[in-house]
């Protein structure tokens, strides 16, 4: 096996249990390996830290096991995802009568860098976000099937948009799995008693954000006799929960075509009366600049990452100040604004900061009800604090 080995007191961070290997900490690397591959790291003195997926980039190695030098056994996969699972059901997700959903693999948060797994129902849809996680699928896929054995209907690739092989590779997703008689691409999940049509195939990301789970319960508790607007809406997540609070009625705003249309079929699904919704396929700023300012008492703002590198930092600030003006500026005295980021780059306090900016640009009074987060089926690991990503404010606005 490679060896990876690390300059003179750069080991320090592994030892810390953290993750990643930056490029600029390697010494010397002791074979040929092609990324993907499963490497040994060891310190400048030759002590065994950890082993891992050996990357091309400003990440090395992705750590998969700190555990000795024969950690990577045979039921490795299995051991891993079964604790990921363990960690679901500890969390009262996996045998619960009103959610049947969730992130069953949350890459560092579960050990598993550059892994994601889905869970909808059955379902299996993973994510590779790493070339040796997506070389491994095969292995991930047997082990599912030797967790969840009958209980599991499908595995499906969808890998070709996150894994960074080099361009001109042309990867296609694809089913690693299918139980006998499923063929179906789409199924309704339940998420909190609410029913949501998931399509893996066509839909963003893995075909719902359940990162929103805990955040959508919290809006649906504050929207009773409110009028409400849902921007960035895909497929009427928080729409479905606000009609459900008692909202009086729900505008549902998103630019993706494909979206708009589900945010109809989840209404139908969940029995509201379509003179209570309507969805509208338009840019988010453009339609809260188009607007009267006494429409909306209720507003939910939840764009897509702004920045996906550090480099983008400073434009998507004000992206956020800019968004989060319009938004104040039009909502309702007394009105309610769930603001979120999902852009790991912007911590907490950046975000806050936005979204002070835009308040103080706006003049009006504003109020901070609460903070929201990602659920614990998005773990974060403590030594890697990157992995928390998504935050939100519940502002009130006089
Ligand atoms: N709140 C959603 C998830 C939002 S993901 C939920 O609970 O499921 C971000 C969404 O923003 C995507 O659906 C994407 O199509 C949409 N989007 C991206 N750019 C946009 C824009 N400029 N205006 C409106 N929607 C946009």
């Amino acid at each position: 096996m490679t060896r990876i080995i690390l300059k003179k007191g750069r080991d320090e961070s592994l030892r810390r249990f953290h993750p990643w290997v930056f490029s600029g900490a390697v010494a010397q690397i002791v074979g040929q390996p092609a990324e993907g591959d499963v490497v040994g790291v060891f310190s400048h003195e030759g002590e065994f830290l950890a082993h891992g997926h050996y990357q091309v980039g400003s990440i090395a190695v992705r750590v998969l096991s700190f555990q000795g030098e024969d950690a990577l056994s045979p039921d490795f996969w299995v051991n891993m995802i079964g604790k990921a699972f363990r960690v679901r059901q500890a969390a009262g997700l996996t045998d619960s009568g009103s959610t049947n959903c969730y992130r069953l693999v949350h890459g560092e948060g579960d050990g598993l860098p550059g892994l994601i797994v889905d869970w909808y129902d059955g379902v299996c849809v993973m994510q590779a976000h790493s070339v040796g996680m997506f070389r491994a699928k095969g292995a991930i896929c047997e082990a599912l099937k030797s967790l969840f054995g009958d209980s599991l209907k499908a595995v499906y690739d969808k890998s070709s948009g996150t894994a960074p092989f080099k361009a001109g590779l042309d990867l296609v997703d694809g089913y690693l799995y299918k139980a006998e008689g499923f063929s179906d691409d789409q199924q309704v999940v339940l998420e909190n008693g609410n029913k949501f049509l998931v399509n893996w195939t066509e839909g963003q990301k893995t075909g719902f954000f359940l990162d929103q789970r805990e955040n959508r319960e919290l809006v649906g508790k504050y929207s009773r006799g409110r009028n409400v607007l849902n921007l960035f809406c895909y497929t009427g997540g928080f729409s479905v929960y606000a009609l459900k609070g008692g909202a009086l009625r729900v505008d549902s705003v998103d630019s993706s075509k494909k979206a708009v249309d589900m945010v109809g079929e989840n209404m139908e699904l969940n029995g509201f009366d379509p003179s209570l919704h309507s969805d509208i396929r338009a840019d988010a700023i453009e339609f809260l600049r188009g607007i009267p300012e006494d429409k909306y008492d209720l507003m939910i703002v939840d764009p897509p990452a702004f920045a996906k590198h550090r480099g983008a930092l400073s434009n998507a600030l004000r992206a956020y100040q800019r968004l989060n003006a319009a938004a104040i500026s039009k909502v309702t005295p007394g009105g309610l604004i769930f603001t979120f980021s999902c852009s790991q780059v912007v911590d907490k306090e950046d975000f806050a900061l936005a979204v002070f900016s835009a308040a103080a640009q706006t003049g009006r009074s504003v109020r901070i009800l609460g903070r929201m987060t990602q659920p614990s089926d998005h773990s974060v690991n403590i030594y890697h604090p990157e992995g928390e990503y998504l935050k939100g404010l519940v502002l009130y606005v006089e």
